[in-house]
Formats: C-alpha cells, structure tokens, sequence
C-alpha cells in the first residue's frame, strides 16, 4: 500500500470521525425514536399530534440509514477501514429494512456496473 501524504491522512482520519459520528446519531435517534413510538406514544390528543410529527422524522433517519449503509459499501464512510465500513454497513443496513449487508453490497455494487441496461440486479 503506498502511503498518503500526511494531510491526506489527517483529512481520512477526520472524515471517518465525522461519518461516524453522524452515524451514531442517526442509528441511537432512530432506535430512540422508533422504540418510544412503538412502545410508549399513545396516539390520543397530543400523542396523535406527536405521531404525525414522528412519522417524518422516523423516515428521515430511516433514510439516513441507508445514506449511511451506503457509504460504507462505497468504503467512503471511514476511508482505508474496511472492516470498520463493512460492520457500520451491517448495523445500518440492518436497522433501515433487516437486509443482510453482506449479500446486498455484491448486488449493489453490481447495480453501478449495470446502471441504466436491463442487467441491473434487485438490490435484495
Ligand atoms: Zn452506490
């Protein structure tokens, strides 16, 4: 592996810091959010009005984490970790709709190559 000059590294280290950071708060808000929604909000009065407010939000960082899972197929999250990548990836892709990581990187990857022809594959 050829080394990186040092500002390169320092900007590597700090986008992983950030990306996961950002990451963190999406999955601990979403399973925040989703627990208590599921488990606690009464959907009377001010809960009902809470609920529509919720739904958003929960889609929001729904959506967030399949940007996260994402990145981590792309090795973009935390750059030169793959390990790191591939469990954040895991965690994310898990927690958005249960889909295993680990089969859906090969089709997604897949899907690039195949964009815009008949070959692309389902992301499943
Ligand atoms: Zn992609």
């Amino acid at each position: 592996m050829a080394s990186l000059p040092l500002s390169s590294a320092v900007s590597k280290d700090r986008q992983a810091r950030v990306g996961l950071g950002l990451a963190a708060s999406i999955a601990a808000s979403y399973v925040a959010l989703h627990i208590y929604a599921v488990f606690y909000l009464e959907l009377t009065g001010w809960g009902l009005a809470a609920a529509m407010l919720l739904v958003p939000v929960l889609c929001w960082l729904n959506v967030g984490l399949f940007i996260v899972a994402h990145d981590c197929m792309h090795g973009s999250l935390a750059p030169g970790r793959p390990a790191l990548n591939r469990w954040v990836g895991r965690v994310a892709l898990a927690l958005y709709a249960g889909f295993w990581f680990d089969r859906f990187v090969a089709k997604h990857h897949a899907h690039h190559r195949h964009a815009g022809t008949a070959d692309v594959p389902a992301c499943r």
